[in-house]
């Protein structure tokens, strides 16, 4: 089966961030060099959605569009060489610890990066009314193509909130596909996703990118 994983923040804190979004650019760069090792198996998200399952490749994401996606996950990425896809909220772009305009410019002209929604202010969709839902998903891609001056065609949902009206409104807004994290049944707009952060260090993390982890953690999660 093929793996999308997520990442947050390359970063180091004294205390972990909440849900222990953070990873140290020492750990981020152990599974790096893990991958590095398997890099045919290491693709850009879009080819998750073309290639046969059982080719098991990997696609890095990243979630919600911290800064340090530039100046501390991107270097890592040329220095080995993988591809990622960074996930903007499009409402952040240019707040303190966000990547700014100039930022997202320049990673959506670097080849190994694509760049997709995380709506427009990172609210729970599933808690709002069918046509905030919709704003969040319509406004924060024209926001983020008149950025970067590229179609944005991918989505990742905030929390992995999603259902299956939202799931029709990704489709309507023009969205390729889109990913929670362990939301809705795994098909096109809602394709799950592997967590990562702090607690997983290399053997967590190769335990995870195992064929075994999707269908056991979704079996454990509660209703
Ligand atoms: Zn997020």
């Amino acid at each position: 089966m093929h793996k999308a994983i997520v990442y947050h923040t390359i970063s180091t804190h004294k205390v972990s961030l909440p849900s222990n979004i953070d990873i140290t650019p020492e750990c981020f760069e152990q599974h790096l060099k893990w991958l590095a090792k398997r890099s045919e198996r290491v693709v850009p998200l879009s080819r998750l959605l073309t290639e046969a399952v059982n080719k098991s490749l990997i696609a890095i994401t990243f979630d919600d569009g911290y800064e340090d996606n530039l100046s501390v996950a991107l270097p890592l990425l040329e220095k080995y060489n993988l591809p990622a896809t960074i996930f903007m909220v499009a409402g952040f772009i240019g707040k303190k610890g966000y990547l700014t305009g100039k930022d997202l410019a320049i990673l959506a002209a670097h080849p190994l990066i694509t760049i997709g929604s995380h709506t427009l202010w990172h609210r729970h969709l599933t808690d709002l009314s069918f046509s905030e839902a919709r704003h969040e998903l319509i406004a924060s891609k024209q926001i983020l193509e008149e950025t970067i001056n590229q179609p944005v065609d991918f989505l990742a949902y905030p929390y992995g909130d999603c259902n299956q009206i939202i799931e029709q409104i990704s489709a309507e807004c023009g969205y390729r596909a889109a990913w929670s994290v362990w939301n809705g049944n795994n098909s096109l707009h809602s394709l799950w996703r592997v967590p990562l952060g702090t607690n997983d260090n290399l053997l967590r993390f190769i335990a995870k990118i195992s064929s075994a982890y999707f269908p056991v953690k979704r079996l454990l999660k509660p209703p």
